[in-house]
């Protein structure tokens, strides 16, 4: 895929404007979202259904989440009618902690590269354009993060991944979730601020840096992020 100059100067614009400049400039790719039904994801879901009715939203179906993840999860597919895929790892959680014991004690960076990294990986190949709700100001390691960057799989295809998000405060999340009336995770209701799998999430420590809670804080990322090589 070749630069695309109309989304060189996505940094200035507004997470609406991010999301129909990259639909308007190439409507033939094929454009699916990733969704683990925390506050922004829902945010970046609403603005894309409202251009992409169909779009395929991803849940990376570990088996280890809160029951109440998935309680969310599927009363919101069925109220916004979601096209929505659980991306399921080649073992049941009860078949890999059989084969290999519980590894999200053990060794939590296998545990994700088989339940979240490899499935994903697998489940990208299908598209051209990767929808996130990452924000730079969620974690050290997403300092960096740009709206619109262009990325390599590990098979050396090539994808736009897209974070209209990037710019936006923990602030600006929960003004717009209430303005707009969207419900939410209840665990936010508990004091977490960021939500993924309950073996690994806690309520954070340092409420500066919100994914602390994660892995109790011996690690920041899953891989979900890390895996694919910037491309530009
Ligand atoms: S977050 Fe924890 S339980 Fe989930 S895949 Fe990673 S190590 Fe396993």
């Amino acid at each position: 895929m070749q630069p695309n100059p109309n989304l060189e100067n996505a940094e200035a614009l507004s997470a609406e404007e991010v999301l129909s400049v990259i639909l308007r400039a190439d409507p033939e790719s094929r454009a699916c979202v990733t969704c683990s039904f925390q506050a922004e994801d829902m945010i970046v879901l609403r603005m894309l259904k409202a251009r992409l009715p169909e779009v395929p939203v991803l849940f990376l179906d570990t088996g280890y989440h809160f029951r109440e993840t998935y309680q969310y999860r599927d009363r919101m597919a069925k109220e916004w009618a979601l096209n929505l895929t659980n991306v399921l790892p080649k073992n049941t959680v009860e078949q890999q902690e059989s084969l290999l014991g519980i590894l999200n004690r053990t060794d939590p960076t296998q545990c994700c590269q088989l339940r979240k990294v490899e499935p994903l990986i697998e489940a990208l190949g299908h598209f051209e354009i990767w929808f996130t709700g990452l924000r730079r100001e969620q974690s050290p390691t997403r300092k960096n993060l740009k709206k619109v960057e262009q990325h390599r799989l590990p098979s050396g295809k090539t994808l736009l991944k897209v974070s209209p998000l990037a710019d936006w405060t923990w602030a600006q999340v929960w003004e717009y979730t209430g303005a707009n009336g969207l419900s939410y995770l209840p665990q936010y209701d508990e004091g977490y601020a960021s939500i993924g799998c309950q073996p690994c999430t806690a309520i954070p420590d340092d409420p500066n840096n919100p994914r602390s809670g994660r892995w109790s804080g011996k690690k920041l990322e899953c891989g979900i992020h890390t895996f694919s090589e910037r491309a530009e």
